[in-house]
C-alpha cells in the first residue's frame, strides 16, 4: 500500500515515514523543505520537494504514484507567529489542503489522516479535555486547524472521503536510536530548548510565568512521544481502511508536566545543571492542557508505551546530544 505523506521532512512526518517503511508500507513523501529536512527522510521513501499548493505539481506526484491514503502534516505550526503573519497561516494552512483534497478528489483517493491541534479548542473550561468539547481556537493557527477539519467534513458529506483528524497536545522526543529528531529553526518548543541549554548552546532557559493557578505556579502541559503519536496515524490509517467512519481523536498521554517538573527531569536524566529563570506570562498560553486520549485507546486500540516523561526526555536528549547542531552536521 502506497502512503502519501505530507511534510513528511517535518518533525512529526520524518518519524511517520520512518515508522511506515518498518511496517512495510510503500512511502512517497511530499515536503517544500520550507521547515523540514531532507535528512530526516528515509532513504527508502520517495522524496519529491514540491508544495503542496502547486496542484500541477501535486496532480503529477498522484499520476506517478498509486496513492492509497494520505497523511497530511505539511503546515505552518506556531501560534505566535501565526498571531503576526495569519494570511501566511490561512494561505499556506487552509488553502493548501484545498488542493490537496481537490486532487484527491480528482484521483479518487478516499483516505486522508489529518494533524490537528489541541489548539482548536483554545481555554478549556473541563480538564482533561475530551473531543466533544467546545472548540474556540484563540491563534490563526488553531482557527486554521479547526476550519481544516471542517473542510474535511464537508468532502466526507460530498465526496465520501474519510477522515481521521488527530488533535496533537505537546509531542516531544525522538527516535529511540537518535537518527532522527526534532529540530526547528528558530526553536521555540519546551524541551528542545531545555536540552540546547543543557549543552551550552543557550545561557538559560526562560519559564514563561510561575504566576499560574498550578501547584508550582508554572503552565501544565500533556506530552505524548512522537514515536507513541505516529503509532496512532498508522492505526487511524487502517481504521480508515477497514471502512469505518470520519472521526477526531485527541492524542496526548493523560498526565500534565509543569514547567518547572519538565526542567527538574531534564536536569535528571542530562545530569546538567541547566540554568533557567522566571520572566512574565507568553500571551495566549493557557494553565493547563492536559487530553483524554480514553476514544483513541477504545477505538484505535492505541496503546501509548513511552508514557513516563523521563523517558520522552531521554530520548530528545539521545538525539541532542548526537545531532547537537540538527541535521545540518549530520546530512546533506
Ligand atoms: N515554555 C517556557 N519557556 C520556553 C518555551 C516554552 O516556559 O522557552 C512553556 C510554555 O509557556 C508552555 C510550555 O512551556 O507552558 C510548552 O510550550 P511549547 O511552546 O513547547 O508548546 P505549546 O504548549 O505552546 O504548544
Amino acid at each position: 500500500m502506497t502512503v502519501l505523506v505530507l511534510g513528511g521532512a517535518g518533525y512529526i512526518g520524518s518519524h511517520a515515514v520512518d515508522q511506515l517503511i518498518d511496517q512495510q508500507y510503500d512511502v512517497a513523501v511530499v515536503d517544500n523543505l520550507q521547515t523540514g529536512h531532507q535528512g530526516a527522510v528515509h532513504k527508502k521513501a520517495r522524496f519529491y520537494q514540491g508544495d503542496i499548493r502547486d496542484k500541477i505539481f501535486m496532480e503529477s506526484i498522484f499520476e506517478k504514484e498509486s496513492i492509497e491514503g494520505v497523511m497530511h502534516f505539511a503546515a505552518n505550526s506556531l501560534v505566535g507567529e501565526s498571531m503576526q503573519q495569519p494570511l501566511q497561516y490561512f494561505n499556506n494552512n487552509v488553502y493548501g489542503t484545498q488542493v490537496t483534497l481537490e486532487v484527491m478528489q480528482k484521483f479518487a483517493v478516499k483516505s486522508i489522516v489529518f494533524s490537528s491541534s489541541a489548539a482548536t479548542y483554545g481555554e478549556p473550561k473541563e480538564v482533561p479535555i475530551k473531543e466533544t468539547a467546545d472548540t474556540n481556537p484563540e491563534s490563526p493557527y488553531g482557527e486554521t486547524k479547526l476550519m481544516m477539519e471542517k473542510i474535511l467534513k464537508w468532502c466526507d458529506k460530498a465526496y465520501d472521503m474519510k477522515f481521521v483528524a488527530l488533535r496533537y497536545f505537546n509531542v516531544a522526543g525522538a527516535k529511540l536510536d537518535g537518527s532522527i529528531g526534532e529540530d526547528h529553526s528558530p526553536e521555540s518548543h519546551l524541551v528542545p530548548l531545555i536540552l540546547q541549554t543543557a549543552l551550552g548552546q543557550r545561557n538559560e532557559l526562560t519559564i514563561f510565568g510561575d504566576d499560574y493557578a498550578t501547584p508550582d505556579g508554572t503552565c501544565i502541559r500533556d506530552y505524548v512521544h512522537v514515536v507513541d503519536l505516529v503509532e496512532a496515524h498508522i492505526l487511524a490509517l487502517e481504521y480508515l481502511k477497514a471502512g469505518n467512519q470520519s472521526t477526531v481523536f485527541n492524542l496526548g498521554s493523560s498526565t500534565g508536566f509543569s514547567v518547572k517538573q519538565m526542567l527538574d527531569t531534564a536536569r535528571e536524566v542530562t545530569g546538567r545543571e541547566i540554568p533557567a529563570t522566571v520572566t512574565a506570562r507568553r500571551a495566549g498560553d493557557p494553565s493547563t492542557l492536559i487530553a483524554s486520549s480514553e476514544k483513541a485507546k477504545t477505538i484505535l486500540n492505541w496503546k501509548p508505551q513511552y508514557t513516563d516523561i523521563k523517558d520522552i526526555i531521554a530520548s530528545a536528549w539521545n538525539w541532542h546530544k548526537n545531532s547537537p547542531h540538527g541535521y545540518t552536521d549530520t546530512h546533506n
